[in-house]
C-alpha cells in the first residue's frame, strides 16, 4: 500500500495473493487493509490537503506532465504487468498504458485552465468574483478490467484540481496500481496527496470512505450494484460522487451500412478485452436484409480470433478475470440456445491444454437473438457476440434505448440524416457513427440512466473535482 509518501504493509500485516487469470499462478502478493488502514489512509490525505490544494497550477501540471513521461516509458513494463495481473494480450495492455498515460497530460493541462470569472452585480458599488477551489479529499474506487486507465482517469483531474486522494483498486488488480503509486513516488508528488489501500473485502474501505467527514467526494468506477449501494452511502454524508457503471451497448447496423465493415468493426470492438468493457457491443441490430452478409463475415472473423495467454504470438483474446465471469458468460449463451438461438461459433468453454488453469470462454457468435433472451437484458461482459435481426428502421432506436442501462452506442449507416438522428435519438452519453473507438482523453466519458453520473475526461472530468466559490465585493 502507498500512504503519506510511503509503501507500508497493512497494520495488522495481513496479506492476500495475486493471480494471473490466464494460468492460475500466484504472481505476487499484497498488503490485506481493513477500515484502520483506510482512516490511515484519509488522515494523511487530509493533512496534504492544506499544502497541495494551494500550490499553483503549474506545480501540478509539472508533475503530472513528468508522471505522463515516465508512464509513457515504462509502457513495456506496465503492459507485461498488466496482462499477467489482469489478462488481456500485450498489445492491447500496450495501448491501454498509453490511453491511461493520455489522462496525465490532459489533466496536467487542463489544470492551467482552471478559470474562475468577474461577475457584473446590479449594485454599482458591488462586484462579484466567482473561483474555481478543490472540494477536498477525494476517496476513489476502481475496477480491474482497466487496472491503469481507470486509475489516472480520476487521479489526473484530482490531483489537476488540487484535490488529495485515498484509492482503492480492485481486488483483482493491485500491483498495477502499485505501479502507477510508484510512478507517483518517483516524480516527487508530495506525501499524502496520493494514496492507495489494497483490500480482499472492499466494503469495510468502502465504508470509511463514504462515511468518514473528511472525504468530500467519491468517485468510483465498477457495477451499478456496488456504485448504486455506494453512492446512497454517500448521500448520507452529503459527499460529491460520481459514478461510473454498466453498459449494455447496442450496435445498430442501418440497411444502407456496408453489412461487411459493420461487421468487421463489431468483430475487432466486441472481443477487446475478452468483452470485458463497459462500452462493448452487447446487442448487435442488424437489418434483415443485411443479416446474412454480417453474420457471414461476423462468423469468419470470429472463428479466426485467436485465444490464449495474453502472451502468446497471435493472441488478441486473453481468459475472463475468475471462474464467475466465465459461468455468467456460459449461462447466458445456454439460455440463449435453449430459448431457440443458433450459435455457429464458439459456444462453450476452452478447456484443455494450455487453457486447462485459467479461465477461458471461446469467442462466440450467437445468431436469431429474441427479447426474451437474458443476453438481450444482461451487461454480458463476456466474448459473446449476440445477433439480433430488425425490420422496421422507424423502431430500431426505440428498442436500443430499451436498456436500464446508457453508456454507449453505436451505428452504422452511409446516410447522413440516419446518422443524426440516431445520434439525437439514443439516450446514451457515447455514440460511435461508423467508428469503433469513439473515446479520448479530451472528450467527456460517461453514461445515462443506471451507467452513471458525471463525466471523466474532457473539461467536464476536471469540473467533478472542482467547487465554484463566490464574493461579493462591496466597493
Ligand atoms: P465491481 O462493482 O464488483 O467492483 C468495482 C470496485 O468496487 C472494485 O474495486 C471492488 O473492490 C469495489 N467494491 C465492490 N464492492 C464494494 C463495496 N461493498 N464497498 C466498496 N467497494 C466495493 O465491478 P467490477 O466487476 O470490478 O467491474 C466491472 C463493472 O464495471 C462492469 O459492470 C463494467 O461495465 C463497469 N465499468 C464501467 C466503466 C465506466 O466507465 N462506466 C468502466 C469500466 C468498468
Amino acid at each position: 500500500m502507498y500512504i503519506d509518501g510511503a509503501f507500508v504493509e497493512a497494520l495488522d500485516g495481513r496479506r492476500f495473493a495475486v493471480t494471473d487469470p490466464a494460468t492460475g499462478e500466484e504472481i505476487g502478493t499484497v498488503p490485506d487493509a481493513t477500515a484502520a488502514d483506510a482512516t490511515r489512509a484519509v488522515e494523511a490525505a487530509d493533512r496534504a490537503f492544506a499544502s497541495w490544494s494551494t500550490t499553483t497550477v503549474d506545480e501540478r501540471a509539472d508533475l503530472l506532465l513528468a508522471a505522463w513521461r515516465l508512464m509513457q516509458e515504462r509502457t513495456d513494463e506496465l503492459a507485461r504487468l498488466m496482462t499477467r495481473e489482469q489478462g488481456k494480450p500485450l498489445r492491447a495492455a500496450r495501448n491501454e498504458v498509453v490511453y491511461a498515460a493520455d489522462f496525465l497530460r490532459w489533466f496536467a493541462e487542463e489544470a492551467r485552465r482552471i478559470e474562475g470569472g468577474w461577475l457584473p452585480s446590479s449594485r454599482p458599488d458591488q462586484r462579484f468574483v466567482a473561483l474555481r477551489v478543490p472540494v477536498g479529499v477525494v476517496g476513489a474506487i476502481t475496477p480491474w478490467n482497466y487496472p491503469i486507465s481507470m486509475l489516472t482517469r480520476k487521479l489526473g483531474p484530482a490531483l489537476a484540481a488540487g484535490c488529495t486522494v485515498v484509492l482503492k483498486p480492485a481486488e483483482a488488480t493491485p500491483l498495477c496500481a502499485r505501479a502507477v503509486m510508484e510512478i507517483f513516488d518517483e516524480v516527487g508528488v508530495p506525501p499524502g496527496v496520493v494514496n492507495c489501500v489494497t483490500a480482499s473485502d472492499p466494503a469495510p474501505i468502502g465504508e470509511v470512505l463514504t462515511g468518514d467527514r473528511r472525504v468530500r467526494k467519491l468517485t468510483f468506477t465498477g457495477s451499478t450494484a456496488v456504485g448504486r449501494l455506494l453512492a446512497s452511502k454517500a448521500a448520507a454524508n452529503l459527499q460529491r460522487i460520481s459514478v461510473e457503471l454498466g453498459g449494455h451497448a447496442p450496435f445498430i447496423v442501418f440497411p444502407d451500412a456496408d453489412p461487411v465493415r459493420a461487421a468487421k468493426g463489431a468483430a475487432a470492438l466486441k472481443f477487446l478485452n475478452s468483452g470485458q468493457a463497459c462500452i462493448s457491443p452487447n446487442r448487435l441490430y442488424v437489418h434483415r436484409e443485411s443479416a446474412e452478409a454480417f453474420a457471414a463475415t461476423l462468423c469468419e472473423r470470429v472463428g479466426r480470433v485467436k485465444a490464449g495467454v495474453g502472451t502468446g504470438e497471435g493472441v488478441t483474446v486473453g481468459p475472463l478475470i475468475d471462474e464467475a465471469a466465465v459461468a455468467k458468460v456460459a449461462a447466458q449463451v445456454d439460455d440463449a440456445r435453449a430459448k431457440g438461438a443458433r450459435v455457429p461459433v464458439g459456444g462453450h468453454r476452452l478447456v484443455d491444454g494450455e487453457f486447462a488453469r485459467g479461465h477461458f470462454y471461446a469467442p462466440t457468435v450467437v445468431l436469431d437473438v429474441t427479447d426474451d433472451m437474458v443476453i438481450r437484458r444482461e451487461e454480458t461482459f463476456g466474448p459473446v457476440a449476440p445477433v439480433i435481426v430488425y425490420d422496421d428502421v422507424d423502431t430500431v432506436i426505440d428498442a436500443a434505448n430499451d436498456t436500464d442501462y446508457g453508456l454507449a452506442a453505436y451505428v452504422y449507416t452511409r446516410d447522413l440524416s440516419t446518422a443524426i438522428r440516431a445520434v439525437e435519438g439514443l439516450r446514451f452519453g457515447i455514440i460511435g457513427v461508423n467508428d469503433v473507438n469513439p473515446t479520448a482523453a479530451r472528450v467527456p466519458f460517461g453514461g445515462m440512466k443506471d451507467s452513471g453520473l458525471g463525466r471523466e475526461g474532457g473539461h467536464e472530468g476536471l469540473d467533478e473535482y472542482l467547487e465554484t466559490k463566490v464574493a461579493g465585493i462591496a466597493l
